[in-house]
């Protein structure tokens, strides 16, 4: 299960704190010592764990919290709300266009689960919106990423713009964009070329598919069992592709859960939607306070 051990550990330290009568700077000291190794052993990066022990342990050390009611039940709470603060706050919906249509590009390394996403995404737009979503096969590398994208949108019900692979990308969006003008789609979603690592060609197809369509979103997907990989990913489009938004996929896993917590710090880019399954309806949209309660157990 996902955030497991992480989870453990909090409780145990929290539950230290609560069985002491009285909280001294001593106690809050260790309890910060053993949150701050959690973390770390959760995978979340070293400055974003460096930066929420500080904040939590200038919020707790207040004369207040540790000479008021219930000292170790107020530093829960403080740790809850930074953890929230720290993944971003509340959920951030996504962008629309004030005239249709609305365009999504997916970016990210190839299994991160990018196709799966966008129509895990094109089924909730679908759903909530009764939107007539178009998708753009993009990714001309590998013959199979076509067939794979139009056997998920055939579960759902959604078509495909494709040209095959002998064309090029940027020529294709272009062509998938004038078809879903003519067919008034309100939503266009790309799915664009994975790669096992960012490379310069990559991010210069990215980047003119950027130019060509100006989207409203640039959602990253990322998978969340890749730890700090995540977040280094993450980073690197952003730096190329100012990105939008990140969805984060296969918290159904046993990820320990640094990408969760230290992609927005890093990045500054919120995680818009979480990926918890292989279904088309595993697709959540991501609530910092939520995943904060759910990681303190
Ligand atoms: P792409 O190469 O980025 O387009 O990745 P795919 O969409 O092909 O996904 C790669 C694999 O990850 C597939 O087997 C998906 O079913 C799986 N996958 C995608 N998202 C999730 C998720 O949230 N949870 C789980 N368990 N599997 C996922």
């Amino acid at each position: 299960m996902a955030f497991e051990g992480l989870t453990e550990r909090l409780q145990k330290a929290m539950e230290k704190l609560r069985k002491k009568p009285k909280v001294t700077e001593a106690d809050l000291r260790e309890t910060m010592r053993e949150i701050r190794l959690a973390l770390l052993e959760a995978d979340v990066n070293f400055a974003v764990v460096k930066d929420f022990v500080k904040k939590v342990r200038e919020k707790a050390t207040g004369a207040e919290v540790l000479k008021g009611l219930n000292p170790a039940q107020q530093i829960v709470k403080i740790v809850n709300e930074e953890l929230t603060q720290m993944m971003g706050e509340t959920a951030t919906p996504l962008a629309k266009a004030p005239h249709i249509p609305t365009v999504i590009m997916m970016v990210g390394l190839q299994g991160a689960g990018k196709t799966t996403t966008a129509g895990k995404l094109a089924k909730k737009l679908k759903d909530e919106e009764n939107a007539r979503p178009l998708m753009i096969a993009a990714d001309v590398y590998r013959p199979a990423a076509i067939t794979q994208l139009q056997q998920v949108a055939a579960t759902i019900d959604v078509p495909v713009f494709e040209e095959g692979t002998e064309v090029d990308p940027v020529q294709i969006v272009k062509d998938g964009m004038a078809q879903a003008a003519a067919n008034h789609n309100d939503y266009v979603l790309i799915d664009t070329a994975g790669r096992l690592q960012i490379d310069e060609k990559l991010m210069d197809e990215l980047a003119q598919i950027k130019a060509l369509t100006n989207p409203n979103e640039i959602l990253l997907v990322v998978d969340a069992m890749t730890g700090q990989n995540a977040v280094n990913t993450a980073e690197g489009f952003n730096d190329k592709l100012d990105i939008t938004g990140v969805v984060l996929t296969k918290l159904d896993g046993d990820t320990r859960g640094g990408a969760a917590m230290s992609i927005r710090a890093v990045t500054g880019k919120p995680i818009k939607f979480v990926g918890e399954g292989e279904k088309m309806e595993d697709l959540d949209v991501f609530h910092p306070d939520r995943m904060a309660s759910r990681i303190l157990g």
